[in-house]
């Protein structure tokens, strides 16, 4: 495993798209893939971030000061600059040094289990952070840090996103929303998919649980685009 530090970023990939969930979906974006996450979601769909049993992270991920991170991004249009991975939260301590240096709008995606530092948090825009259930296969205890949802619950420019793959997902989300307090307008929910097809019939079945209880339904742009392809 390349070693974490405050002075470098473990990096995927970086690549210019558009944002593809939540409510910045369709923006014209930046997206900072970085290393490593501290959950294994069955479904993930970025496994070569982390996953050393299915992927050559060695030549999967670099380990790049934060100098050389900023001029990749300063190159590029001064745009939203969606921070992702992996958990780039694992990073924050580095990504707090890279935000000091590039004049884009940061909004970060996070599984909301370690709390922001005040010197990243300063920078970002807008937390998505989409709490695991219990089918994504993780130990409820590394999945669901209550002190660190609270955080992001009190804090106006966090929303939350959550992946419905049944009703029990359903069901779950709900009770972890009402207990954390999150008006519904600030959730998405999203079925699980990885085809437009599935996509599209899994939404439809979420359409009155949202009209119902005031969550937006929310899409998955790149799966209707691209289904699985990643980098784009
Ligand atoms: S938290 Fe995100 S990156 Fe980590 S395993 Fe789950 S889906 Fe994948």
């Amino acid at each position: 495993m390349l070693k974490l530090a405050a002075d470098r970023l473990v990096v995927s990939e970086i690549f210019d798209s558009v944002q593809g969930e939540g409510p910045s979906v369709g923006a014209p974006s930046t997206f900072l893939r970085l290393g490593y996450c501290n959950l294994a979601c069955r479904w993930c769909d970025t496994p070569y971030t982390w996953d050393a049993k299915r992927h050559d992270l060695e030549a999967e991920l670099s380990a790049r000061g934060i100098d050389d991170v900023a001029d990749d991004l300063r190159a590029r249009a001064p745009r939203n600059l969606v921070v992702t991975g992996g958990e780039p939260m694992l990073q924050q301590a580095a990504l707090a040094a890279l935000a000091g240096l590039v004049p884009h709008s940061i909004e970060v995606e996070t599984a909301g289990t370690i709390a922001p530092l005040p010197a990243f948090a300063e920078h970002v825009r807008q937390w998505n952070v989409s709490p695991k259930l219990a089918s994504s296969g993780n130990p409820l205890a590394k999945r669901r840090v209550d002190g660190v949802l609270r955080d992001f619950a009190a804090r106006p420019e966090a929303i939350f996103k959550l992946v419905i793959g049944d009703d029990a997902d359903f069901d779950e989300a709900r009770a972890l929303l009402e207990e954390l307090d999150v008006a519904p307008s600030r959730v998405w929910l999203m079925p699980e998919a990885t085809s437009a097809s599935a996509l599209a019939e899994r939404s439809r079945g979420l359409v009155d649980r949202c009209v119902t209880h005031g969550y937006h339904l929310g899409t998955r742009l790149h799966v209707t685009l691209w289904g699985d392809r990643r980098g784009v």
